[in-house]
């Protein structure tokens, strides 16, 4: 089973997908996540994405889309996808088709998470993760079990996205607004659209997501 997360920046694809990937033999797909290696790894492409990703504006379509053909090519048929932040603009939609088609898979659901756009800074101002093991945590609504120590892991280091401040936040999402809020009639016209409170607890819209996975 193929599908994606869809939601602004700050929605919870990141939590839901990480949970998800415990729960069922599915593999989280973050191009975001992809793109920080890459930057961290100072690799061309990260080259190319840091200034992009520090404004909060979008990486090139080309890039992003090459990014999730090498992945599906690495994980071979019998795992399912879980899309984080891609596709995020009708190009990359029309990509993600060619992409899926090309590897003999299909795109199974496209979950919305709704929520309001007045929440989304204090989660994304509050957010970090482990330094090791990328499991994600928020200041105030998702924090460790230990102060201080990852419930994953064990590890005692943890990281904060550059990005991740009140200021790129708007850029970001504007950009979702202008770029990929349009993609979902696309997919709504195939009827393969579910959406999904995510204002509620991390537990209420997992069950929400279970349940619409069946
Ligand atoms: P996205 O991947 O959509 O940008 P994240 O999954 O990283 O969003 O979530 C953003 C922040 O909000 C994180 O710190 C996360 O722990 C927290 N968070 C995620 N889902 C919820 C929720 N349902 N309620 C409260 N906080 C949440
Ligand atoms: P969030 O879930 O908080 O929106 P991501 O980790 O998905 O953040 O993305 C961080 C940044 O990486 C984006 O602001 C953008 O610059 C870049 N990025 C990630 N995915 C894509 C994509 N599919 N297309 C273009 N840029 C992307
Ligand atoms: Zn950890």
């Amino acid at each position: 089973m193929d599908i994606i997360l869809l939601g602004p920046p700050g929605a919870g694809k990141g939590t839901q997908a990480q949970r998800l990937v415990a729960e069922h033999a599915m593999r989280q797909l973050s191009t975001g996540d992809m793109l920080r290696a890459a930057v961290k790894g100072a690799t061309p492409v990260g080259l190319e994405a840091k200034a992009v990703m520090e404004r909060g504006e979008l990486v090139s379509d080309e890039i992003v889309s090459a990014l999730i053909d090498a992945e599906l090519t690495a994980m071979g048929p019998d795992t399912g996808a879980i899309f984080d932040g891609y596709p995020r603009t009708a190009a990359q939609a029309a990509s993600l088709d060619e992409i899926l088609a090309r590897h003999g898979r299909k795109l199974d659901h496209v979950i919305e998470l709704e929520v309001n756009e007045d929440a989304l800074v204090e989660r994304i101002t509050g957010r970090f993760t482990c330094a090791r093991c990328g499991a994600g945590y928020h200041d105030v609504f998702n924090r460790p079990k230990v102060d201080g120590v990852c419930d994953v892991c064990g590890s005692t280091e943890f990281k904060r996205r550059p990005d991740d401040n009140a200021e790129t936040v708007r850029t970001r999402m504007a950009e979702y607004r202008a770029k990929t809020a349009p993609i979902l009639p696309l997919y709504e016209a195939r009827g393969i659209v579910s959406r999904v409170d995510g204002m509620g607890a991390i537990e209420e819209v997992t069950a929400a997501i279970d349940g619409i996975l069946g």
